[in-house]
């Protein structure tokens, strides 16, 4: 199998921009939140004056953690392409498969091995 890997890397580079913007705008209250537009929410849908606040404050309880958690398996996804281990699920060995990474770029398990690890 051969997936074009160049392209997951340049989507991986550009989540990886979008997020350490995201983490700014935290950091900073809000000061890049002009410029970014709707940086996180990824909804397109402009954020009123008035749910800014809520927003912030969401942004404060749980997208920092996250974006951070995301930053790191971007990391490693880009190491993963170095290495030429990219799009291999780290659990079976079987490729993750193309559809799968277009939406989870950074995934590190086939969809199988996913599903039983979200069993409860
Ligand atoms: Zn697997």
């Amino acid at each position: 199998m051969s997936i074009d890997v160049d392209r997951f890397r340049s989507a991986l580079e550009a989540e990886q921009v979008r997020l350490r913007h995201a983490l700014a705008a935290v950091n900073h209250e809000g000061s890049l939140i002009e410029e970014s537009g709707d940086l996180a929410v990824g909804s397109g849908d402009h954020i009123a004056d008035s749910a800014t606040d809520t927003f912030m404050r969401e942004l404060d309880e749980g997208l920092e953690e996250n974006a951070e958690h995301i930053l790191e398996e971007i990391v490693g996804a880009l190491r993963r392409i170095d290495d030429g281990t990219y799009g291999v699920c780290v659990v079976c060995g079987r490729p993750i498969g193309e559809e799968r990474l277009e939406a989870v770029p950074y995934a590190t398990l086939c969809i199988d091995d996913k599903r039983a690890q979200e069993q409860p």
